[in-house]
């Protein structure tokens, strides 16, 4: 009997009447069926937002320190049970197991975040023009929060994206991605007996096309949390512009990794590979681009070839797996396209290329991490998102070429330059077009307690966790009391 991986609503678990299922495919073995999960119909999401709206006024009224002892407990049974979740994670999704545990490590580092800003979410008090008079504003919830998430961090975004709407009050309706609905199962399950009250969080299952767009458009919900391609997102934001939402998204990248001259070649490398194949190339901040000096460019790039080809492939639970596969065939045949589109566009195919054969991954959706080098700013494999293991490098000549050349992009997410020169450094803090931007270090592997999004066609403009997570679940109020007892005009002459 295959598994159910039921919606959550208003405190119950349940299956929709009629609602057709969804299989979740272990990525490394098709024959492998981790659950079915229903695909939610508008009717049922209509449901979840009602019980989200009606626990929406006891909600906010809980002191937020409160709200932190139900978020500070989830944290501490994600904790409790990290290795059942993160076997979890990895069969659901098929990064490698040390991975899998990172995607619940970061859920807990959230609830830890969260919870503590219930003791915070600071407003600001400031002296007022006039005599007997005080200003200040408190954050309030939105109200009713509908997150969309992808499934290449099965728990940690769904983590990102409702820890910080409930800490500051709202409530939620997530629809996880359909390839990892079971994973998004189990996190709400640890919110459920660490307390949650019914309707403070609720789950729908299903396709974008169908649950997504429920609620991207549904008129009881106030704002809209995405994460995902830049062309959904951007369908997501429409809907929302149309229902008068709030809406933050957090999409694609095409993040580059600079090594100037004077670099330190093995740490360059390391980062490189790790950048470029971990969770096989599957993150929004992935090394997509190396640019290379020229000086260096022929080393790094045998180097890289070399270390490539050494890189173990297979099932994420196999103990010494490096790179794990696809989320899904539609996804693994992208993945081919763009490497065929490298090659009739004219770059060099250097190592991979194929659909990785083998007994260890004949059943999954795996592709060799592949290399291109003579890769032009025309190109297609230069331009977009890609989402797999497919490097591109591009010979660059001294530290402003190389920026120019990262800024060509319409992405503006992550970003990495390795120099040992300080100036250099400073000057690609400061010139690269991007809203993250690493030093001596990869371009994946943020930190929950700092600002996490991009420019351009990266996002709208807004930053997940940290605190500036905050700011995209919570409205302004301003606040003024008059204790002069006379009427006082503001910009007016009082005298
Ligand atoms: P991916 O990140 O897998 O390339 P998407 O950006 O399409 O793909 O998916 C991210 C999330 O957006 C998933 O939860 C998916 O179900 C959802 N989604 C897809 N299409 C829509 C849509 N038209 N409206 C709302 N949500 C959608």
């Amino acid at each position: 009997m295959v598994e159910k991986a039921l919606n959550f609503i208003d405190g119950q678990w349940s299956w929709p009447k009629g609602a057709k299922a969804l299989a979740s495919v272990n990525p490394a073995d098709h024959r492998d069926i981790v659950c079915e999960a229903p695909d939610t119909l508008a009717a049922e999401v209509d449901r979840a937002v009602q019980a989200a709206r009606r626990a929406f006024p006891a909600w906010r009224r809980t002191p937020a320190p409160e709200r932190a002892k139900i978020i500070r407990r989830a944290g501490e049974i994600m904790a409790r049970r990290k290795a059942e979740l993160g076997r979890l994670v990895t069969r659901e999704c098929g990064k490698p197991l040390t991975e899998g545990l990172g995607d619940v490590q970061e859920s807990i580092d959230m609830a830890e975040m969260a919870a503590g800003e219930g003791r915070r979410l600071y407003g600001e008090t400031t002296p007022s023009e006039l005599p007997s008079r005080m200003c200040f504003t408190v954050r309030e919830p939105v109200g009713v929060c509908g997150l969309i998430t992808p499934w290449n961090f099965p728990t940690a975004i769904p983590a990102w994206k409702s820890l910080h709407a409930l800490i500051c009050g709202n409530t939620v309706v997530l629809k996880p991605a359909e390839d990892t609905p079971m994973c998004a199962v189990e996190f709400v399950k640890a919110l459920e007996e660490a307390g949650i009250p019914a309707g403070v969080v609720n789950l729908v299952h299903g396709q974008g096309k169908t649950a997504g767009r429920a609620l991207s458009a549904h008129p009881g919900v106030s704002l809209m949390s995405f994460t995902g391609s830049t062309h959904t997102g951007t369908a997501v934001a429409t809907l929302c512009a149309e229902s008068g939402k709030r809406v933050s998204l957090e999409c694609g990248g095409k993040n580059a990794q600079i090594v100037l001259a004077d670099a330190d070649l093995d740490l360059a490398l390391e980062g490189a590979l790790w950048g470029a194949f971990g969770t096989a190339g599957q993150r929004c901040t992935a090394t997509s681009r190396l640019l290379l000096d020229e000086s260096i460019h022929d080393e790094m790039v045998d180097r890289l070839i070399k270390q490539a080809r050494r890189l173990k492939l297979g099932a994420g639970l196999e103990k010494g797996t490096q790179v794990g596969p696809l989320i899904n065939e539609r996804q693994m045949k992208r993945v081919l396209d763009y490497i065929q589109a490298g090659t009739k566009g004219g770059a060099a195919l250097r190592c991979g290329g194929k659909r990785a054969r083998g007994a260890d991954v004949a059943r999954g959706w795996f592709v060799e991490p592949t290399i291109f080098t003579g890769v032009t700013r025309k190109m297609r494999i230069f331009r977009e998102e890609i989402f797999g293991p497919v490097l591109s490098i591009v010979k660059v000549s001294g530290l402003a070429d190389a920026i120019e050349t990262l800024n060509d992009c319409a992405y503006g997410l992550s970003s990495s330059i390795y120099t040992r020169d300080v100036n250099s450094a400073l000057t690609a803090v400061r010139d690269i077009e991007a809203g993250i931007v690493y030093v001596n270090g990869p371009t994946i592997g943020a930190e929950v307690h700092l600002p996490f999004g991009g420019i351009k066609g990266s996002g709208n403009g807004h930053r997940e966790a940290g605190k500036t997570g905050l700011d995209i679940f919570t409205e302004w109020k301003t606040v003024y009391i008059d204790y002069s007892g006379k009427l006082q005009r503001a910009q007016i002459d009082n005298s």
